[in-house]
This record gives structure tokens, C-alpha cells and sequence, in this order.
């Protein structure tokens, strides 16, 4: 595979989804990119769309995933080269396990060299304290560890395996060497699934009204939200309406293109991540 095009990929992909009938202006460059470094996984997650023991069944795997292939250095460099004068926000993996890519140093290095900022989602098995320290060192914005589980049992059901303690552990020992310092910001994420649903750390009543303030702008109730200036410039959410969508951009890092002939189907009692559902009154929190 030789160096990537990234602008031509962005154009092919826009006028490929987008009906004729509209005309959207694409930037020359994303706001986010997202580096796919490797294209395979240490784990078979059972709700894994990609790796699950289901779908690696030979009949099922897709032909793409059947040979690991990872991204060369050179291939990264490339597309750094090209893109950092646009200064994009990076992600360093779509939907396979980033920490195993063999580029994975390097790019965190790139990422940081270009002076963009970077983040990444991982399963935290194999984050040791050589990676730690590089995250650490090159003052990487930010890491989501995805666990999903607060017991070996839950974890089995939703990783496949059952080492919680050695997570915890990769949690831990990330967080002590960052120490004081401002970044790596660390998240460790948890979605809600059936089977996971009555481990949630508080329970299921208490968290919604955490998560209706949080949606509504209401930080200064949530004690754990005070300290956080992550998501400050959500106050004053920017709408513009072009070409038969409403844009909405509730913070620097996302902006949702709603297709406005469609807006009706917006269930209003549901979780809102635009911050204009349905609130109910919290008086009591
Ligand atoms: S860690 Fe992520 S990519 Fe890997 S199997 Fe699980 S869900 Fe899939």
C-alpha cells in the first residue's frame, strides 16, 4: 500500500453519501482524523462487530480482517504530513485494539510533534509502563479504556475475559505515573448493556438524573463535573441551518449534522447528547 490521499478518500466518501440533491462544502481536511494502525484485535469480544468468535469463523470474517496488516511508519508519516497543517483533532483507531499496533509509538510521537491533539480508545490488556511513560512524556491529550464491567463475571460477558484485577491494575499504574501532571486526561468507559446494567456504580435512577444535568448544562450540580473545564465552551451551543440540515455544535469536538426533514423522529425522552432533550426536575439530587 503506498502513501494515503486523504483528501481524495474524504472526497470519494462525501460524494458517495451524500443524495444529489444536496450540496455540502467539505472542508479540506476533517476536524477529526482517525488512523486505523492495525487492523486486528488481542480479544474476541462476544459483541465485537469486527473480532468475536462468531465472526471470526472463517465463513464469517470479512476477507479484510483475515490478514493482519498494520500500518508502515512511513505510511503514518505521510498522512501527518498532510494533515497537520489543518491541525485535526486525532484518533488513533476506529474499531481494532490501537496499543498492538507495531506503529503505535510512533505515532503518538507524530500526533504530538505536529502539535495536534490526539486521544484513543483501547482495552487497556496490554497498556504497560513503557507505553504510560510515552503517553506521559509527550503529554498526550487523552485515553478511553473501555471495561464495561466491575466484576470478573460481567467483564467475561463483555470482553471475553475475566482478568478485571490486571485493568484495574494497567488503570492504576497509568495513573500513578501521570501523577500530578495535567494529561494524559484518562476515561475509562462503561456502556450500558443488559447484562451489565446493574453493576452501574450508582443505580439506574440516580445516574439518569446525573446524566439529565450533565445534558442540560447544569455542571455546577454534579460534584465530580465542577472541577472540569473539558466541556466549557458547551454553554453556548452554535445552530446553523444549510442545506436541509441543522448543525448543531454543542462543544469543539462534535458537531452533529441533523437532516432536518427528519427531525420529527427525535424521541425526546431519550438520552440527548445535543443537550436539547427532554429534562425532568433534579431538585431532589
Ligand atoms: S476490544 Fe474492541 S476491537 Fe477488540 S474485540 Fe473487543 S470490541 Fe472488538
Amino acid at each position: 500500500m503506498g502513501p494515503l490521499n486523504l483528501k481524495d478518500m474524504a472526497n470519494r466518501t462525501v460524494q458517495h453519501q451524500v443524495p444529489e440533491n444536496v450540496k455540502l462544502k467539505h472542508a479540506d481536511c476533517p476536524d477529526i482524523v482517525r488512523l486505523e494502525l492495525t487492523n486486528t484485535c488481542n480479544l474476541a469480544c462476544p459483541h465485537c462487530r469486527h473480532h468475536s468468535k462468531e465472526k471470526r469463523k472463517p465463513e464469517n470474517y470479512s476477507p479484510y480482517y483475515k490478514t493482519p496488516i498494520d500500518m508502515t511508519e512511513d505510511q503514518v508519516a505521510a498522512i501527518f504530513d498532510e494533515v497537520a497543517p489543518y491541525k485535526p483533532s486525532v484518533t488513533l483507531n476506529v474499531a481494532n485494539e490501537p496499543l498492538i499496533a507495531h506503529t503505535f509509538p510512533f505515532a503518538v510521537r507524530k500526533v504530538k510533534e505536529c502539535g495536534l491533539s490526539g486521544t484513543f480508545n483501547t482495552n487497556g490488556v496490554t497498556l504497560d509502563r513503557k507505553i504510560a511513560q510515552l503517553l506521559v512524556d509527550v503529554e498526550y491529550d487523552s485515553v478511553n479504556i473501555s471495561i464495561d464491567a466491575v466484576t470478573p463475571e460481567t467483564l467475561k460477558l463483555a470482553r471475553g475475559i475475566t482478568r478485571l484485577d490486571h485493568l484495574i491494575k494497567n488503570v492504576e499504574m497509568l495513573l500513578e505515573i501521570r501523577g500530578e501532571k495535567k494529561t494524559p486526561r484518562v476515561g475509562v468507559t462503561f456502556v450500558e448493556t443488559d447484562y451489565n446494567y446493574h453493576e452501574i456504580v450508582w443505580n439506574g435512577e440516580r445516574m439518569n438524573k446525573l446524566r439529565d444535568l450533565h445534558n442540560s448544562g447544569r455542571w455546577d450540580e454534579i460534584p465530580f463535573c465542577q472541577p472540569c473545564d473539558y466541556w466549557v465552551e458547551t454553554f453556548d451551543m452554535k445552530e446553523e441551518e444549510r442545506d436541509g440540515f441543522l448543525i448543531r455544535n454543542p462543544s469543539p469536538y462534535t458537531t452533529f449534522y441533523n437532516v432536518k426533514s427528519r427531525l420529527d423522529n427525535w424521541n425526546k425522552d431519550l438520552h440527548d447528547r445535543q443537550g436539547t432533550g427532554k429534562t425532568r426536575d433534579h431538585s431532589d439530587i
